[in-house]
């Protein structure tokens, strides 16, 4: 098992042995969690705080499942009841989390980077549950274990990612692990909606969902994120679904066999009509979720494999 690093803070700049073993890894605790074992030693007396400073309903209770399922103390800090309200500063948490002995910092923040500045204060090995519109590298594992498991590979095969990109920190860490990985990205979506980075990415960029979608392996829908949006990106949410929400007019055009994905939370009849979210066998979005723990077990194994073992 190779993995380079003491935290997890994006997909950008690992590389495809690192990934490889990783998604291996998960497959085995996707296997193991089928069979209803545990393995509950593997963390047993270590301690993971879940630190989340946005709302998360799959994310938080997926890491919380994972730490649990391997043994870990596992603790919820709820911001709102925080100090952080008060006025703490990021850096004093980091303190305060110091001297709980915490060893794997779970961190979700609104600001991009603020899981890496506090990586550096905390002696925990520190994992990004998604920042602002950075990356949410859990995310992408899970996505990409989900594309493995129904296509047996990742490499050359056509993903659209659909909808709104530019807010995106799912779109962001599966367009580096894609690429990386040897899948041919489309990014699809309206002008005001695609980072101007795509190119850099080595992304393809579409702004018809058709052209977009022809051809197709995979279809990734996003969320449309009005929280992030500073003014009127986009119309109406009416407007948005007639041109970029997936309904089975626009999936005709995909593979016969393509997958459906949404990270979720989803707006049904926004970016997907709720009959292809629900389809049984092209909608691939429940095992997503399913997967999102298996990964995170692993991510919480290897990280903590190179943890001090008495703090
Ligand atoms: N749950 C994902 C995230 O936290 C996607 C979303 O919120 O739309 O980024």
């Amino acid at each position: 098992m190779t993995y380079p690093r003491k935290h997890l803070l994006a997909i950008e700049g690992l590389e495809p042995p690192h990934i490889a073993d990783l998604l291996d890894l998960a497959e085995s605790y996707a296997l193991l969690n089928r069979s209803g074992k545990t393995q509950r030693d593997l963390l047993k007396g270590r301690t993971l705080i879940n630190l989340f400073f946005e709302d998360s309903t799959r994310t938080r209770t997926s890491f919380e499942l994972a730490g649990k399922r391997l043994g870990a103390d596992v603790i919820n800090m709820s911001v709102s009841t925080s100090s952080v309200n008060k006025g703490e500063t990021l850096l004093d948490t980091a303190s305060t989390l110091n001297a709980m002995h915490c060893d794997l910092l779970v961190v979700r923040h609104g600001q991009s980077g603020a899981p890496s500045l506090l990586s550096q204060k905390v002696d925990a090995a520190v994992i990004n549950a998604g920042d602002g519109t950075h990356e949410h590298p859990t995310q992408a594992l899970l996505d990409a274990l989900t594309i493995r498991r129904h296509k047996g590979r990742l490499e050359g095969l056509i993903v659209a990612i659909c909808g709104d990109i530019a807010h995106s920190r799912v779109a962001r860490s599966n367009m580096h692990l894609l690429t990386t990985m040897g899948s041919r990205v489309r990014v699809v979506g309206p002008p005001t909606l695609i980072p101007a980075e795509a190119a850099r990415l080595g992304v393809e960029v579409f702004h018809d969902m058709k052209a977009g979608l022809a051809g197709a392996d995979v279809v990734m829908m996003l969320r449309l994120q009005r929280e992030r949006m500073s003014g009127g990106m986009v119309p109406s949410a009416r407007e948005f679904f007639r041109f970029y929400g997936l309904d089975a007019e626009k999936l005709a055009f995909a593979k016969p066999d393509s997958i459906v994905m949404h990270p979720g939370p989803m707006n049904r009849g926004v970016e997907i009509e709720s009959a292809i979210a629900d389809h049984p066998t092209r909608s691939v979005i429940g095992e997503q979720v399913e997967m999102g723990v298996a990964c995170r077990m692993a991510v919480l194994d290897v990280l903590s494999r190179q943890l001090p073992r008495n703090r």
